[in-house]
């Protein structure tokens, strides 16, 4: 769960890696359009690029790695047809199918990397294998929601029972009322809303209904957790439990080869959106965490992320990323010498150019701004109706 300026955004949301903004420079290759050819990036491990419609991101890049049981993937791209389309066009073109899904490892809770695992538990019975702490974003902070949906639901009266269930729970959620008024907020620093709101989380639902048996919120068949073994194409993977971008990310480290599956957690030139508004108190300390130990991997070769294309120095491009969010707090420091008390959206003008202004950066700047005052450095002000922030 992660939001944008755009609603699209959020889930997957991705930020620039550094603070310049030239407009000369070439386009990032996580922004590129999917490539139309599967490749071998090493062998046995299949890259397949499919579409996704997010600002910053122009594909995401799904895994497959084939065995004598059929075909594992991880990360099966957004829900729906079109990537289902894709998806299968790709395989075919190496001579597989979506029935030849034996697994889906899912690295964490966004859409653009879980979408498909529904559809391919439906149709192939494929085990879906996540971290413990999966969550899906529409239902960021129950576990036990009884809305949701087993994968699998075919039956008509079923559906239609579920949708009638669907069409209340949204009447209801409109008829809640909202803490500060009309367009307001939920967020803990009284910005503008940021998570989707919860009547348009039920909105969501309900057009996964409507698509019948293409409802695609993925019941995990499998959780793991750190240092757990996974067998999947011939290869020996240990899960690596990374939170910082979500709570629930998960890299997968083939230790025979060299090889990490990092997911969002390292990215070659962007670096993944870190939220204010996840279920833990310091998800930037957690992501410093989860990066310094990618330098723990040193025997890693080759690393395969979700967007954008393979590179070499997991622990040089980790630290980057620790570097820039560094950045981010020196950012942070200076400009409380001129706002004394500041906002958490006047410190977000700081810390971002422009025309990223938003709900997504201002809950990126509130994480950063939680972490130094958890660190002792920053002092928040709850009195008012917006928390303020002070450096000591
Ligand atoms: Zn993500
Ligand atoms: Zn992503």
């Amino acid at each position: 769960m992660s939001e944008g300026d755009a609603e699209s955004h959020s889930h997957g949301g991705h930020s620039h890696g550094g603070h310049s903004h030239g407009t000369t420079k070439p386009l990032r290759e996580e922004r590129r359009p999917p490539r139309d050819d599967v490749e071998e990036i090493v062998p046995g491990i299949l890259r397949i690029q499919l579409p996704i419609s997010l600002p910053g991101l122009g594909h995401v890049n799904c895994y497959a790695m084939e065995d004598a049981r059929g075909v594992t993937l991880v990360d099966p791209g957004l829900p729906g047809p079109r990537t289902t389309l894709a998806l299968r066009k790709q395989l075919k073109s190496v001579g597989l199918a979506l029935r030849d899904v034996h697994t889906v490892v899912v690295t964490h809770s966004h859409p653009d990397h879980f979408g498909q695992a529904g559809v391919l538990r439906q149709r192939s019975g494929a085990e879906v294998i996540t971290h413990r702490n999966f969550r899906t974003f529409l239902d960021p902070e129950s576990e036990d929601d009884d809305f949701d949906l087993d994968v699998g639901v075919t039956s008509s009266d079923r559906t239609a029972e579920l949708a009638d269930r669907s069409k209340a729970m949204v009447a209801a959620a409109r008829n809640t009322p909202q803490r500060h008024g009309p367009l307001s907020s939920q967020t803990p620093w009284g910005g503008s809303p940021y998570m989707l709101p919860r009547s348009r989380q039920l909105k969501y639902k309900v057009m996964q209904f409507t698509a019948g048996r293409l409802v695609a919120t993925p019941s995990p068949t499998k959780r793991v957790v750190d240092a757990d073994v996974l067998q999947l194409g011939n290869r020996d993977w240990v899960a690596v439990h990374t939170p910082g971008h979500t709570v629930d990310h998960l890299c997968l480290y083939d230790p025979n080869d060299g090889i990490m599956i990092s997911g969002d957690h390292v990215l070659p030139t962007i670096t993944p959106h870190i939220s204010g508004m996840g279920e833990t108190s310091d998800p930037l300390g957690e992501f410093f965490s989860s990066l310094d130990r990618m330098k723990t991997f040193d025997q890693v070769s080759t690393v395969l992320p979700a967007h954008g294309l393979e590179f070499n120095d997991l622990g040089a491009r980790a630290m980057d990323i620790k570097e820039h969010h560094f950045e981010r707090l020196d950012t942070l420091r200076e400009a409380s010498d001129e706002l004394g008390q500041g906002t958490v959206e006047q410190y977000m003008r700081s810390l971002f150019a422009e025309r990223s202004w938003g709900a997504m950066a201002e809950s990126e700047t509130y994480a950063h701004l939680e972490h130094l005052r958890l660190a002792g450095e920053a002092e928040a002000d709850e009195s008012g109706a917006e928390l303020r922030y002070s450096f000591g």
